[in-house]
């Protein structure tokens, strides 16, 4: 005796089981099929990309902390931490700008909101 229940595919009509989640006759999806794991990927980013959105810009997520530190100790670190190797370069050279992009930048990454993209 077959105790599990069946259904009707709703696009040729085969008698199938009901667990089915693509019609074994004419290879249609009937159901919706689920992911073994629920989207926690997906939920996880929801803040991180709609601040992203709110920006206008989708870039490489960065940690404000690191960079704001390396941005202190090393004057220039945090350039490169950003992918901004020329940048990086001239802020070793002309030390952060004479000081002057060194200061802003520690100003403006206090303020980025964590992570931030570049
Ligand atoms: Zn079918």
């Amino acid at each position: 005796m077959n105790s599990s229940q069946q259904k009707y595919c709703k696009f040729c009509g085969a008698l199938i089981d009901a667990d089915c989640v693509i019609c074994p006759r004419c290879g249609k999806q009937i159901e919706e099929i689920r992911a073994q794991n629920p989207n926690i990927y997906i939920n996880n980013n929801v803040s991180s990309l709609s601040n992203a959105q709110s920006v206008g810009y989708f870039g490489r997520p960065k940690n404000k902390w690191v960079a704001l530190l390396l941005c202190i100790f090393t004057g220039f670190g945090h350039k490169f931490y950003e992918g901004k190797i020329g940048m990086g370069i001239l802020y070793i050279f002309t030390v952060g700008l004479f000081g002057i992009g060194w200061i802003v930048d520690i100003i403006s990454l206090a303020t980025k909101p964590n992570p931030y993209y570049v």
